[in-house]
């Protein structure tokens, strides 16, 4: 088999055989395959797809490149889910005391922050002492114990898609549907999950930029879940502006925690209720809602949080007692006009928030667990002149800040359309 006449068949739109995938995930891991000829192929996939079965040999291929987490070991019911990325995200730090403290599992491993986007393990980290890694037996020991644990990914869960990735993010092939299908499947399958709900994000601070684009993102991941045995069901919402209030690793778990107080934003407080009532539907549960109300107004889930917190080894009391860190300066952003806050453009805020330092511009940046930026306003709330839409919380004046922050608010006279929170459901 010649990688020439494989990268030849896909330019020109036609089907590759499980050999030919298998032939080029393969020689790619081992390094047999360049990078040249690997980008030249990504590109005629970007350009020309791939159809439902040539997606599910490459998840096959690329899961089969590492190791893959049993979780037989784990009593119940074991639920994940996943969201392809946002701004302000910090949905699992809700979700998952709020299925635990209903009886069921999640063995959850998650990723790190890059570019304009958040990752749950900086936000936890932010927590004094929290602790990502630990060995596969105390991961299962934890879970089989409290219902919860979230992890780094380990080193060698899927190595095709951390190779794969990296060279679609420097040749321009990162937004094409069934790489990103695979890209985040074969993470998810690898690393165990049985009943998955997938957020997939939509808007301008998304990979998915229209609602079309999106429920095909979302219909191929159903589609594999459905190949490799899995119930997946997936929530097309919004990421136009960002979820909640806050952004920035310690302001998101404060807002984690107030949700999970029944005080929280009402996009992501309706966002989470939702995921969470779609993971326990899987679970067999009846009335979702009924169960999820329970565990917030009687603080189970709260305690939830605290208890895997404490498992995890992070300090339990700065978080009761306020003591997360905090940035030195808190600089506002006022409204210029008088009307409606009509966009909050989250890639935009995303990006002001990286440059501050609450996230990374490349994979080795440190980050500054205490800044990040709080929005007092959100789409369709009324403002006048002088009124403050943003506190950016940051421990430095950052020049240039103003101007993405300007690019970012649009106010007009007249009150905008709002997109709902969750657009729709795939499954
Ligand atoms: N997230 C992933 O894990 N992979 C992609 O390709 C895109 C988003």
């Amino acid at each position: 088999m010649r990688v020439v006449d494989i990268i030849e068949k896909k330019r020109d739109g036609k089907e590759l055989t499980c050999k030919e995938i298998s032939f080029i995930i393969n020689g790619y891991v081992t390094g047999e395959i360049p990078d040249y000829q690997m980008s030249a192929l990504l590109m005629a996939i970007y350009f020309n797809g791939l159809n439902d079965s040539e997606t599910l040999t490459l998840v096959e291929e690329m899961l089969e490149s590492g190791d893959v987490v049993d979780l037989s070991s784990i009593e119940g019911i074991k639920l994940d889910k996943h969201s392809t990325g946002g701004v302000g995200d910090k949905t699992s730090l809700v979700v998952g005391p709020i299925v635990a403290s209903c009886g069921f599992k999640l063995a959850k491993m998650s990723g790190r922050g890059l570019g304009h986007t958040g990752g749950t393990i900086d936000k936890l980290e932010s927590i004094d002492g929290f602790d990502v890694t630990m060995s596969e037996e105390e991961f299962f020991r934890q879970v089989n114990e409290i219902g919860i644990a979230i992890v780094g990914q380990t080193k060698n869960l899927v190595p095709a898609d951390k190779l794969l990735y990296a060279l679609r993010d420097v040749t321009a092939t990162v937004s094409s549907i069934p790489l990103i299908a695979a890209s985040i499947m074969s993470k998810k399958l690898a690393s165990g999950a049985e009943k998955i709900v997938l957020d997939v994000k939509v808007g301008s601070g998304a990979f998915m930029e229209t609602i079309d684009e999106a429920t095909k993102l979302a219909e191929t991941m159903v589609k594999i879940g459905k190949g490799f045995n899995r119930e997946v069901v997936a929530l097309i919402t919004n990421m136009d502006e960002p979820l909640g209030y806050a952004v920035g690793n310690a302001l998101e778990i404060k807002e984690a925690i107030e949700t999970l107080k029944g005080n929280g934003p009402s996009d992501f407080t309706k966002l989470c209720n939702e995921i969470a009532a779609e993971l326990l539907k899987l679970a067999g549960v009846k009335q979702p809602e009924e169960m999820i109300d329970n565990v917030i107004s009687s603080g189970k889930a709260l305690n939830k949080f605290y208890d895997f917190v404490s498992a995890q080894k992070g300090d339990v009391l700065q978080i009761k007692n306020d003591k997360l860190p905090k940035a030195s300066l808190i600089i506002e952003y006022k409204a210029s006009s008088d009307g409606y806050v009509s966009r909050i453009d989250a890639t935009e805020i995303g990006k002001a928030a990286m440059i501050i330092g609450a996230g990374r511009a490349s994979k080795d940046d440190s980050i500054d667990p205490s800044v990040g930026i709080i929005m007092k306003k959100k789409v369709s709330n009324k403002v006048s002149i002088g009124d403050v839409i943003l506190e950016i919380h940051t421990n430095n004046e950052i020049e240039g800040l103003d101007e993405i922050l300007g690019n970012a608010i649009t106010i007009s006279k007249k009150s905008p359309k709002v997109i709902p929170t969750i657009i729709k459901k795939v499954s």
